[in-house]
């Protein structure tokens, strides 16, 4: 199955990115047209990982294919998956600068072009939840849900993020941390400058509508 080689290969972009310690993030995929997910398994370190040990799960987000156990994160993948059909890829991390603002409980303001484009308005922040049953997943769900945002800060924690795909999702994830960093060095030296909500409207209809190489058809 091509999503396990797509989601262990991703992993290396988070080390590549610098979003993760020991083996504290993970990146699933969905299975196009099937109700399972790929993710990463428990424990077991980024160097080691390979397509065949991920782990495949169904979307209740029991064990279906693997000799691991799943990440400890899966029942939160399990339930975007089940809850927001046309997501296809999650990403959870504990990334630096975005784990900051979470550790605050404040939301990243979009006071940069970049957050505009891919995010089309501010990070949000997700609510307090413990590890162990559906919470860190209906955070995640009701935060993202009708909002323009793929990443979310969940509050004393870290990142969620989401996409069409587990590429995507990934991108979310380290263009998250950018920002995250780029506006705490902002605010050393004084207040961050809002960009007025008609130019992020149009920034974020251009980057995602107009911007980049255009899919053949
Ligand atoms: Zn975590």
């Amino acid at each position: 199955m091509s999503m396990r080689k797509t989601v262990a290969d991703l992993h290396n972009e988070l080390v590549r990115y610098n979003l993760v310690a020991w083996t504290a993030g993970n990146v699933s995929g969905r299975v196009p047209g099937e109700d399972l997910f790929v993710i990463k398994p428990s424990g077991v370190s980024y160097d080691e990982l390979t397509p065949a040990n991920m782990v495949v799960c169904d979307l209740d987000g029991n064990l279906v294919e693997g000799e691991h156990a799943p990440s400890s994160d899966t029942a939160a993948h399990a339930y975007v998956y089940r809850n927001m059909p046309d997501v296809g890829g999650v990403v959870h991390t504990h990334s630096t600068y975005a784990s900051a603002w979470a550790a605050r409980g404040e939301a990243i303001p979009c006071v940069l072009t970049a957050m505009a484009d891919e995010f089309g308005g501010e990070i949000p922040v997700g609510p307090f939840a413990l590890i162990g049953d559906d919470s860190i997943g209906q955070g995640i769900v009701e935060t993202l849900k009708g909002h323009r945002s793929k990443a979310v800060l969940m509050r004393n924690h870290g990142v969620f993020s989401i996409g069409k795909d587990p590429k995507a999702a990934v991108k979310a994830a380290v263009m998250c941390e950018d920002v995250a960093r780029t506006v705490h060095v902002a605010r050393q030296l004084g207040e961050p400058l809002p960009i007025p909500q008609d130019d992020i409207d149009r920034l974020y209809d251009r980057y995602q509508n107009v911007y980049g190489q255009r899919s053949p058809r």
